[in-house]
């Protein structure tokens, strides 16, 4: 959908931070607020990282058709758009990585393109169905991917409502709680789930440590992969991007990973599939010798 030539995904992601800002200035501040912004928040993420990436850019494990449709749901709640449209740019970076076909390499096209910039640019609104043709078969998946506003519209009508119920039982202003809940549950959530994700594009890709020499800059960083719940380890990851679990030690905190290994062990999850430092000719490389 284009309105004066821009995308709805500009207008929507503008209305989310003009809202954010003006409702969290205005509106009482309550500290159940920041407790709903926490949970919110790591909840998202997990079907960001579990979802648009582990599962719809990687397939590094499988799921049943309904608990794919409803991790594409959740993941689209996030308002981070299509799940297709996602996972398809996404599989072009892991392709063209740090070269000048990369969609977001800050070290091809800058710091703040590749932060953000990028998913503005006419270029990176479209992708080719082809390279997402493994997903691109599902008719659910397809709707949920040009209408990826009803997800997320739910999840903010959902806040609200809670919101107004929790004035009202509290003989607070129910109003004024409604807005406190959109604010602080979801505006201010989707605001840091972006800027959290935006940085494995740009500074996962400059910052921190180089375990495997890859043919890119990708980079692991601890305290990123804390906020984004195991994406930090970008570096691991470029190396194996098949694999479901990104920290390579056991000290690389990776919660969507455990989280993953979880709902493994009630049949929700299956064929998590491992970290491989072999290459394809079955000889194992260490961590300092990469199959070129
Ligand atoms: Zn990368
Ligand atoms: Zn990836």
């Amino acid at each position: 959908m284009k309105i004066f030539g821009l995308s709805f995904a500009f207008y929507l992601y503008i209305l989310i931070h003009f809202l954010a800002l003006v409702c969290a200035i205005l509106l009482p501040f309550h500290k159940l607020y920041l407790l709903i912004f926490i949970v919110n928040y790591f909840f998202g993420m997990f079907f960001i990282t579990g979802g648009y990436h582990r599962y719809f850019s990687h397939r590094s494990y499988k799921l049943g058709r309904i608990p794919q449709f409803i991790m594409a749901w959740m993941a689209e709640s996030s308002a981070q758009k299509g799940v297709l449209w996602w996972a398809a740019n996404h599989r072009d970076h892991h392709l063209y990585s740090d070269t000048d076909k990369d969609l977001h390499s800050p070290v091809k096209r800058g710091f703040w393109y590749a932060h953000m910039g990028w998913i503005f640019d006419p270029a990176s609104q479209s992708y080719d169905p082809k390279k997402i043709a493994d997903f691109g078969k599902f008719p659910e998946l397809v709707f949920l991917d040009k209408y990826y506003w009803i997800p997320t519209s739910i999840y903010a009508l959902i806040m609200f409502f809670l919101g107004f119920i929790w004035g009202s039982l509290h003989h607070e202003n129910a109003y004024l709680s409604a807005f406190g809940f959109l604010t602080w549950g979801y505006l201010l959530v989707l605001i840091a789930q972006y800027q959290a994700s935006y940085c494995i594009n740009s500074l996962a890709h400059v910052y921190g440590t180089r375990r495997f020499p890859t043919n890119d800059q990708s980079r692991n960083n601890w305290w990123l992969a804390l906020i984004t719940l195991g994406e930090g380890w970008h570096n691991n990851h470029h190396f194996c991007k098949s694999s479901c679990r990104q920290g390579y030690k056991w000290w690389e905190i990776d919660f969507t990973f455990y989280l993953l290994t979880l709902l493994s062990w009630i049949g929700i999850v299956k064929e998590i599939r491992p970290f491989r430092t072999e290459n394809n000719r079955g000889a194992v490389v260490d961590s300092q010798v990469v199959e070129k």
